[in-house]
Formats: C-alpha cells, sequence, structure tokens
C-alpha cells in the first residue's frame, strides 16, 4: 500500500516536471535580437515594417515578406546561416593580437 502511494507520487512528480519544462519551452519571453542589418535570406537590407520571426530563442528580421516565407520553409538551414555569419563577423572582427605585448600604446 505504501510502496503504490509512493510509485504514484514519483509518477506526479514527474509528469510536473514535465509540464514546466514544456510550458518553460512554449513561453520564451525574449528572444534573443537579430544581431545582423542585413536579411538572413536575401542579405537585403532589414525592412522594420516586416514582423520579426522567432525561431529556437532567437529572434529573424527581414526585407520583405517573401523571405519570411523561405524562411519559414526551411527555418534550420537560416538559423545555421545566421550562425555562421555572426561567428565569421566575430572571428574577423577583433584585430587584437593574440597574447602579445604589442598593444601597450595607450
Ligand atoms: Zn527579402
Amino acid at each position: 500500500m505504501m510502496m503504490l502511494m509512493r510509485t504514484l507520487l514519483a509518477g506526479c512528480a514527474l509528469a510536473c516536471c514535465a509540464a514546466v519544462m514544456l510550458g518553460a519551452d512554449e513561453g520564451t519571453p525574449s528572444p534573443r535580437p537579430y544581431p545582423l542589418e542585413n536579411c538572413v535570406v536575401s542579405n537585403d537590407k532589414i525592412d522594420p515594417q516586416v514582423a520579426p520571426v522567432v525561431f529556437n530563442g532567437q529572434e529573424f528580421r527581414f526585407c520583405c515578406r517573401g523571405c519570411v516565407k523561405k524562411f519559414n520553409r526551411d527555418p534550420e538551414k537560416y538559423a545555421a546561416r545566421l550562425a555562421a555569419s555572426t561567428s565569421r563577423a566575430a572571428n574577423a572582427s577583433p584585430p587584437a593580437p593574440s597574447g602579445g605585448g604589442a598593444s601597450g600604446a595607450k
């Protein structure tokens, strides 16, 4: 009798935990802002009139609605493209030498 109650409780706890996790996943309140000035689909300048799309907690902005449609057809492809372009920018931008004492000009 006691054993049965304990298993029931454990099952309930698991179910509640899963429900909380689902709710947290669904209600992401603040997605990461779109880091680029250009549309990830066509590389044209973003139009602020076009409603942004949130995918995997990342906001995406577009130059036109046609690009939104293309994005929605294959969001993972464009998410990967965005990740690639942002990491490339991060790699390219810092001109600071790694592990040098040369930047002591200030
Ligand atoms: Zn476009």
